[in-house]
């Protein structure tokens, strides 16, 4: 699916209702299903907010997080399934459980095995029917319990506790290593015709020889011609039970003197990974080393991020629709201090994976 600005459809008007329904405002002058400005800015500010992409779009992703955060708890019954159920009101429930103290690990809007866990839990601790079931009754019993905790869940608690498994060194470690794009999908390209998903593989290549050499065992996520798509790379690698996920993107803004390096970790305004953060962290810290300006650490709710079930980040070392920026990225010698870098990064975190004084 793919719904942009000047389109004017009923798909239109459906994607306004939603909007309306989550406090957008949408000019009247638009509502008739004409995809107009206001459209577009409510959109954009829909996607800022939800960490996605910011590009004015209703793609699938988009258009599933529209979907997505139309649930409220209450709104349907929730349970283990596949594909399982994902939406605003499992990540209300996940929040809930994880306040009274159970493990439902991340904060990220998806019922899996570990939700239904901790709802199994939970109903066993209440005594009612331990089904796994989120119902009525279930529902009932949440609702009647005061929070522990306030935001800062068991689950940040849990996570940075696995995070002392890692160290001091890289060597053994499994990490997934996913060049952006591929085939078809050419991701960004610059003024002088680069392509993102060339310099995501040239870069991926050569961080592959560096941790490789490091004792790292390396999973690339795809083939140079092949393009699977953000969910099936994340179920690549939950599959191998890897460690780490590396994702290597460039960035690319419609403002042409934008510059710089960019990493981004799964997040949204209620949840935060510390593991991913403190990963982002370590790598963006040595991706600025090598020169790059800074374009910051960002929390984000992208495919690769939200659905893999490890510490995960995406990397942009560069814009590679700046012009300076561009020229590094096609640069061989600039990818090699790119992929040596990550790999510093890599093993500072593996060396401290928790910051110092957290
Ligand atoms: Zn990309």
């Amino acid at each position: 699916m793919l719904i942009r600005p000047g389109e004017h459809s009923s798909a239109v008007r459906d994607v306004q209702r939603r909007l309306i329904a989550l406090e957008y405002q949408i000019d009247g002058a638009e509502l008739d299903g004409r995809f107009g400005d206001s459209t577009l800015g409510a959109i954009r500010s829909f996607q800022e907010r939800r960490g996605l992409v910011v590009d004015g779009l209703v793609g699938d992703e988009t258009w599933r997080e529209l979907v997505e955060a139309s649930w409220d708890l209450g709104d349907r019954t929730l349970y283990l399934r596949a594909p399982p159920l994902r939406g605003d009101d499992v990540r209300a429930l996940q929040e809930r459980l994880g306040a009274l103290g159970f493990d439902v690990g991340r904060v990220d809007g998806i019922f899996g095995p570990r939700a239904a866990r901790a709802v199994r839990e939970f109903q066993e601790n209440y005594g009612i029917p331990s089904d796994a079931i989120v119902g009525r009754s279930t529902l009932r019993a949440l609702a009647g319990l005061p929070a522990l905790g306030g935001l800062t869940s068991a689950a940040s608690v849990r996570e940075r506790e696995e995070l002392r498994r890692f160290g001091p060194t890289i060597a053994g470690l499994h990490v997934v290593l996913d060049p952006g794009h591929g085939g078809e999908d050419d991701g960004f390209a610059g003024p002088g015709g680069t392509k993102e998903q060339s310099v995501s593989i040239a870069i991926a290549r050569r961080l592959e020889a560096v941790l490789t050499a490091s004792g790292v065992v390396v999973y690339p996520t795809r083939e140079p011609g092949a393009s699977p798509t953000d969910s099936q790379r994340a179920a690549l690698a939950n599959a191998l039970g890897a460690d780490l996920y590396l994702s290597i993107h460039v960035a690319g803004s419609e403002d042409r003197g934008r510059r710089g390096a960019l990493t981004y970790f799964f997040g949204h305004d209620r949840f935060r990974s510390e593991a991913g953060a403190r990963l982002a962290d370590c790598i963006h810290t040595e991706l600025l080393a090598v020169g790059g300006s800074d374009a910051g650490v960002h929390a984000k709710q992208y495919a690769i991020l939200r659905e893999t079930r490890m510490p995960a980040v995406q990397i942009e070392p560069a814009h590679i629709t700046n012009a300076d920026d561009e020229r590094s990225l096609a640069d061989p010698g600039f990818q090699t201090l790119v992929a040596e870098a990550i790999a510093a990064g890599l093993r500072e975190f593996a060396r401290r994976p928790v910051a110092a004084g957290s």
